[in-house]
């Protein structure tokens, strides 16, 4: 069965045509669509050097994709499943260290050790089930990801059948990689997409802030929201966004690591605005893990880094105060400080 995507971020180029200031940078933008990491990608830079840095960005997508993704025979991840060592490529061994910075970071919200599990459920492959509570309780003895050693580049795996997954943090810092093969190559103006996990480069090309649109989880055509935001990542996680329906009840791809079951935290989706996308992309799993207390007192504890938007089941919209001013919606909306 095919992955159904769902595109959860509109990115609105609303463009003031024919009003250009005079700081306005070239506006002329060079974009590319393409397919990877399992989902539909856009990367669009403005100015002189868009065209090279776009193409740059592709190649570099294509690359980490061949890298990371734990169920392509070719990749670093598979083989380090299978073998439980290695020396890893610098970018392979970048993202399992974010990966392992936060599962300590967030009690172990974050998990990258969560393949077994993924598997179990038939994530990995599309051959969905409901595991037996006997089998989840065994596979769960194999996602200990501080049995995980990284020394530079060189892993090992302290327990047999341990397994790494980045699928939750992958996307994020392909984001934050591609901003930077912008910023390396002159790009003051771009826009990353990556199947809804969005990262932005400076301001639109007439001066003013991206407006990212973002979509309502359940209710197609409809927005939770929009988001006035520049230099930002807006990485959103929610179980809409792969699940399968067994026994009239719906099993997502967001696993609670501390049952092997998909988290049920009474939220529907976690929006992470953050300056880095590995972050970005790491929180919205780990929050989304968490529900609404924890969630925010997460936030409260680290606010420094990051702003939330939190869509509870209840249809109630929780932001944190960073986002009162840029963050519309027509909901019911709750500001936490
Ligand atoms: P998406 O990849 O759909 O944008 P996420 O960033 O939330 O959404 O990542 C979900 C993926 O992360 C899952 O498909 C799986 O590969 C992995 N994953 C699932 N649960 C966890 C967890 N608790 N911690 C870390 N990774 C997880
Ligand atoms: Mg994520």
């Amino acid at each position: 069965m095919k992955r159904l995507i769902s595109v959860c971020l509109i990115i609105m180029l609303l463009a003031f045509s024919g009003c250009a200031q005079n700081n306005a940078i070239d506006s002329e933008p060079y974009s590319k669509e393409f397919f990877a990491m399992d989902t539909y990608m856009t990367v669009t830079a403005y100015g002189k050097n868009g065209k090279a840095a776009v193409k740059a960005a592709k190649k570099k997508v294509k690359k980490l994709d061949s890298l990371l993704n734990a169920e392509s025979k070719d990749s670093e991840i598979y083989s380090l499943n299978e073998s439980g060592e290695a020396i890893l490529s610098d970018d392979t061994a970048s993202v399992l260290k974010s990966a392992l910075d936060y599962f300590e970071f967030t009690g172990g919200a974050f998990n990258p050790a969560i393949h077994p599990i993924m598997r179990l459920w038939g994530f990995t492959t599309d051959n969905f089930n409901v595991p037996t509570e006997e089998s989840i309780k065994k596979t769960l003895k194999l996602t200990k990801a501080d049995e995980i050693s990284l020394k530079e580049n060189k892993v090992k795996f302290n327990l047999d059948g341990l397994e790494v997954d980045l699928g939750g943090i992958a996307k994020g810092y392909t984001s934050s990689q591609l901003i930077k093969i912008f910023k390396d190559s002159g790009v003051k103006s771009g826009l990353i997409n990556l199947g809804g996990n969005v990262q932005t480069l400076g301001l639109k090309p007439d001066g003013s802030e991206w407006n990212v649109a973002i979509n309502h989880p359940y209710l197609s055509g409809e927005y939770l929201g929009f988001l006035k935001t520049h230099d930002k990542a807006v990485i959103t996680s929610g179980g809409y966004e792969r699940n399968f329906v067994a026994n009239s009840r719906v099993y997502h791809h967001i696993i609670d690591p501390s049952t092997g079951y998909p988290a049920e935290s009474g939220l529907a989706s976690v929006t992470i605005v953050a300056e880095d996308g590995t972050l970005a992309d790491a929180l919205s799993t780990s929050l989304f893990v968490m529900g609404e207390e924890k969630a925010t007192q997460f936030w409260r504890d680290n606010r420094n880094g990051f702003d939330v938007i939190l869509y509870t089941d209840d249809n109630e919209v929780i932001i944190s105060e960073g986002l009162k001013d840029s963050f519309s919606t027509e909901l019911q909306t709750e500001v936490i400080s």
